[in-house]
């Protein structure tokens, strides 16, 4: 059975310095939940909070209904990922992984069992006789895997597993641990500053800044209904611009000056002549070759990435923005062509004039 952890109100310092200041969050049982922010953010003393290494100044973190403040690190029946493995450097693979049942007195037939069993699930079982050395990483991380997960834990804890690995691996790690996780259905929470991967495997993410958490949501939602400025730029890349609401009869329409989107859903409350963020991903503007409607953008060049090509662009305003267009059959648009750029409302988030709150 998997076990749910809610963290309630959570407080950490460090000296004078208070990094986390009543943080609450709830994770499933079964769910991949990945604390995702900025270098510094305090992802990883979060991390450290949950199995034990970091002391709990405020609040509670409970696995299920226990409340786990007080229960030493080796008691919590959790497993950690390091982002440098840290698997024993005089031991061989199965050694490694062994590890942790020998320390439980694990008998040795059943340990054996166990252990074949591990190295199967995370596909270095013709590994096993290796040592450290004598792996790449993507294969001593899977080590580091096997030996989190052996002992059966309650909990499973990743900080940055795959940061010290190339891109290509990081991809192919990144789909089998996630492939793992489902297969064992183990609660898991995973720190990462980089965002695809946060993507790619989780079933929900938290968006960390400054010690709070910003968002929490499926990628999808966090991704298309962004709920700040800051998530809009921080996961994938958005275009932020500034507009004006009207309000006409019961029409309610986001001004850019020369272009009006009607918005339906703004929220009732919003007041005509309310200055507002407006945040659109790259990817929704459709491009116009003629036509007098849109916003009026000038070309200044163009990437060509294959299946995308990214246009820079300049409007009127002097602002610059960034469009993604399909590649297709077409020729690429050329440098200091003026275009118009439409969006639908529905790809279109909108914030108050700080950017802190949506308006959706
Ligand atoms: P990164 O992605 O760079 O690992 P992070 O989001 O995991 O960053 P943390 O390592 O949790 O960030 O650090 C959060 C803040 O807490 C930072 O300002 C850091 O300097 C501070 N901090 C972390 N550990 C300690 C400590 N033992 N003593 C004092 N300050 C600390």
């Amino acid at each position: 059975m998997s076990v749910a952890i809610t963290i309630d109100n959570v407080v950490k310092r460090f000296g004078k310095d208070t990094i986390i200041n009543g943080l609450s969050v709830d994770v499933r049982p079964g769910e991949f939940f990945t604390l995702l922010g900025p270098s510094g953010c305090g992802k990883t003393t979060l991390l450290r909070m949950i199995i034990g290494f970091n002391s709990i100044e405020g609040g509670t973190i409970k696995i299920d209904d226990q409340i786990i403040n007080d229960i030493p690190t080796h008691l919590r029946n959790m497993g950690m990922v390091f982002q440098n493995y840290a698997i024993f450097p005089h031991m061989s693979v199965k050694d490694n992984v062994a590890f942790g049942l020998k320390n439980r007195k694990v008998a040795k037939e059943k340990m054996n069992a166990l252990v074949d069993e591990i190295l199967e699930t995370v596909k270095i079982a013709h590994l096993k006789d290796r040592m450290p050395t004598q792996l790449s990483g993507g294969q001593q991380q899977r080590v580091a895997l096997a030996r989190a997960i052996v002992i059966h834990p309650q909990v499973l804890l990743m900080d940055e597993p795959l940061s010290n690995l190339d891109a290509k691996l990081r991809v192919e790690m990144r789909n089998a641990i996630k492939l793992i996780q489902q297969k064992i259905g183990i609660t898991t929470v995973y720190v990462t500053h980089d965002q695809e991967e946060a993507l790619a495997v989780s079933d929900r993410i938290a968006i960390m800044n400054n010690g709070i958490i910003q968002q929490i949501g499926t990628p999808k939602e966090i991704y298309q209904r962004p709920n700040c400025v800051f998530v809009a730029t921080f996961i994938g890349l958005s275009n932020i611009l500034e507009a004006k609401v009207k309000i006409t009869g019961a029409a309610k329409i986001l001004d850019f000056g020369a272009y009006e989107v009607p918005m339906d859903n703004l929220i009732p409350e919003i007041s005509a002549g309310s200055k507002v963020l407006v945040s659109v991903r790259p990817e929704e503007f459709e491009i116009c070759l003629k036509g007098s409607d849109g916003l009026t953008a000038v070309v200044e060049h163009s990437v060509f990435l294959g299946v995308t090509t990214h246009y820079f662009m300049r409007l009127e305003n002097g602002q610059e923005i960034e469009v993604v267009q399909n590649s297709g059959v077409e020729d690429t648009i050329p440098n200091k062509t003026t275009v118009r750029l439409l969006v639908q409302p529905a790809k279109i988030n909108v914030f108050t004039e700080d950017g802190n709150t949506p308006l959706i």
